[in-house]
């Protein structure tokens, strides 16, 4: 790790102060920027920690009913928040499905949402990639067990890492991102960028922005949420297939859905034609099963990651029933 500089904001503005440096770089929870500067793929000349502005660690309502989460929350924190768990209920089981109580304990919600790919080729010292200064893509042709199976003929074939992103995604959430100067809202829909757009970065965020609120949507009690997590092994382990749904409910009548894929693309990747599989009819296994099936259609597996098609499969209706409160193993 190469020398640098460390800036302990105490407020926002002392944290915009100390991204004047060109070579700054934002630290909240450290979980990957630290990571990052040990793999010599980020060497700022300034590191900006975040984590101790205490402004930026909030939930609280607005007069809109809007729940509002300042960016440097942690997991910890949102996964044990009465309101979170009961109003928009998949992204507490997402926070709470995340890595170890230890890391929840210390990452933020922020630092989640902008972590870096975990493909093992981007991360190696030893492979210069597309995503890191390269002009090839080694997971395409190579080892891509954990790699997209959509998305992915774009030359680069990570997956999108963070579990609360596809949480956030399907509950509509909005970003409010700032610089020293001004601030804006976004939809999280629109933070992404594809490899097909710019392969060098994974969000729209240019270097002196922070990530300073999530906002979600005022909670409607026919909206069921439910996030689910399948790992290749039982202690932690990092998702191979996650899927977050929620369903606008009128009795048993599902008449609006948002149903999202993690670790399937390199961004969290909603699925509309298994909502529209949902729209207006009455949510049963067998059409839960439907959509789980409409959802991989047009799924393009690459040499070893064929496997994902039909877990997904399975990890899709079971969220969809879970989440109505229907046993996914009833005949
Ligand atoms: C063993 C292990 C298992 C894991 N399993 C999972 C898993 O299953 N699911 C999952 O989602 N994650 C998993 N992770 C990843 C981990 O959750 C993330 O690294 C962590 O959430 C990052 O948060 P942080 O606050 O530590 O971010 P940092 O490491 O501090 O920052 C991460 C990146 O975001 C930028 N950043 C941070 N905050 C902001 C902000 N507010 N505005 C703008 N930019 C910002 C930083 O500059 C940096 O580039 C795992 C990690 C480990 C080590």
């Amino acid at each position: 790790m190469k020398k640098f500089e460390y800036g302990m904001a105490k407020n926002l503005a002392g944290a915009f102060e100390f991204l004047k440096e060109p070579d700054a770089k934002i630290k909240a929870g450290g979980i990957d920027m630290l990571d990052l500067m040990k793999e010599g793929l980020e060497s700022p000349k300034r590191l900006v920690n975040i984590r101790s502005v205490q402004a930026l660690n909030f939930v609280k309502k607005d007069e809109d009913g809007n729940l509002r989460i300042g960016a440097t929350t942690t997991l910890a924190e949102i996964a044990a928040n009465s309101e979170i768990q009961t109003g928009y209920r998949a992204l507490a089981q997402a926070a709470n499905a995340i890595a170890t109580p230890q890391i929840r304990n210390v990452a933020t919600l922020g630092g989640n949402l902008c972590q870096r790919p975990r493909c093992w080729y981007f991360r190696s010292a030893d492979f210069k990639c597309l995503r890191n200064e390269g002009d090839i893509c080694f997971a395409e042709d190579g080892e891509n067990k954990y790699h997209a199976i959509f998305g992915n003929k774009d030359d680069c074939v990570f997956v999108h890492p963070s579990g609360t992103a596809v949480a956030l995604m399907a509950l509509q959430a909005k970003l409010v991102i700032a610089n020293k100067k001004e601030r804006r809202e976004i939809e999280i829909a629109n933070f992404w960028v594809t490899p097909e757009d710019d392969v060098t970065r994974e969000n729209i965020l240019k270097r002196d922005e922070i990530v300073t609120e999530i906002i979600l949507p005022p909670t409607q009690k026919n909206t069921k949420s439910f996030y689910f997590k399948q790992k290749e092994k039982q202690s932690f382990d990092w998702p191979i297939a996650d899927v977050a749904v929620a369903l606008e409910m009128k009795g048993k009548t599902c008449v609006g859905s948002k149903i999202v894929l993690g670790s399937a693309a390199p961004i969290p990747w909603r699925i509309e034609k298994a909502e529209n599989v949902l729209q207006n009819k009455t949510i049963s296994v067998s059409l839960a099963r439907q959509a789980a099936a409409a959802a991989m259609a047009d799924a393009n597996p690459l040499s070893q990651n064929g496997y994902k098609v039909p877990v997904f499969k399975a990890v899709i209706y079971r969220t969809i029933c879970r989440a109505t409160g229907i046993d996914p193993f009833a005949a």
